[in-house]
């Protein structure tokens, strides 16, 4: 099959290749509905690429994703048009979402049937195309939410609120939190996370969120603080909010060098948890695949309206740029 591929050439030079395609025997084609740009894209595209990132070998026929040119692209949904001679469990129809690194930037992608939650799986009854085009990042946020330790009543304070945060800020309201406190430096995502039901949205560049927060909490800081801005500024001010005990959430992926002052961390006898769902718990990703996606499907959390941008695939450099440098850009998509 032949298909356009986006690639990422070398750092910064993002362009369209033509390839050809044909599953292993483990392996399905898939006919891409929409593939969406992840931090992990944007970060590799500008060339901030971890040196111990490898890929996980399914079957021995994937290739490694760690070094340019670098064939982009691990968020997508789409339909499968060939299953490999060994595929029982999908047939040609399926509506299927990626959960692994597949060059999903593309008309067509190849990818294993799931396996420790790496590879295809079939969208819920229920959930929209646009939405499963979005599974791997929605189910590692819904994630993130429920295991982010929030209780009836608390106070969460989710610092940042690009598609990740978004999703964890709708999470913690519904596990629960009576108050869900959005913070960010841009107002566009800031007025979006109140459109989906933040109660409070700070800016640090206008307020003084220490003080708001000991306001809001009657001085005791916030019993949750998520952190999905990926800085060390935003990790600071969560070890600054939190009240003695409380929880702090680690969600980004941090590739800068961090300085903080974490004194609190030990004096206030802060629960500090990662809440990384795809590179934690390898046995139990398929199941929370489905729970979190089930989550999805029934309504309990709102995927569509994050979309904030949609660019023919041809238009990938474009899209890159825009996903890059635009503070106002939530989820970017490319339609092949
Ligand atoms: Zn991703």
């Amino acid at each position: 099959m032949k298909t356009r591929i986006v690639v990422t050439r070398e750092p910064n030079e993002v362009v369209v290749e033509e390839h050809d395609l044909r599953p292993g025997d483990n392996e399905v084609l898939v006919k891409t509905y929409l593939a969406s740009i992840c931090g992990t894209d944007k970060n590799y595209s500008e060339g901030k690429m971890p040196r111990e990132v490898q890929v996980e070998r399914v079957d021995g026929n994937n290739e490694a994703h760690h070094a340019y040119p670098l064939k982009m692209g691990h968020e997508a949904a789409g339909t499968v048009v060939e299953v490999g001679k060994n595929v029982t469990d999908f047939k040609v129809g399926d509506k299927v979402m990626s959960f692994g690194w597949y060059n999903t930037m593309a008309d067509y992608f190849v990818a294993p049937v799931v396996h420790n939650g790496y590879g295809v799986v079939k969208v819920p009854e229920g959930m929209s195309m646009e939405a499963a085009s979005l599974g791997e990042p929605t189910a590692c946020a819904i994630y993130a939410g429920m295991q982010s330790g929030v209780e009836l009543g608390d106070v969460v304070v989710v610092v940042g609120v690009g598609f990740a945060g978004q999703v964890i800020a709708q999470v913690v309201k519904k596990m629960g939190a009576a108050k869900v406190i959005c913070v960010d430096v841009v107002d566009g995502k800031l007025n979006l996370a109140r459109k989906m039901g933040a109660d409070i949205v700070l800016n640090p560049n206008r307020d003084d969120v220490v003080a708001r927060v000991l306001e809001e909490t009657n001085n005791q800081g916030a019993d949750v603080v998520i952190e999905v801005a990926g800085n060390d500024t935003a990790i600071q001010l969560c070890s600054d909010i939190l009240k003695h005990g409380g929880i702090m959430g680690l969600y980004s992926w941090v590739l800068e060098p961090a300085q903080l002052y974490i004194n609190r961390w030990h004096n206030d006898g802060f629960d500090i948890r990662t809440l990384a769902l795809m590179h934690r718990i390898k046995i139990d990703r398929p199941w929370w695949i489905e729970k979190t996606m089930q989550n999805v499907a029934n309504g309990m959390v709102q995927i569509d309206p994050l979309i904030s941008h949609v660019f023919d695939l041809a238009d990938a450099a474009k899209a890159f740029d825009v996903a890059c440098n635009d503070p106002d850009a939530c989820k970017v998509m490319l339609k092949p």
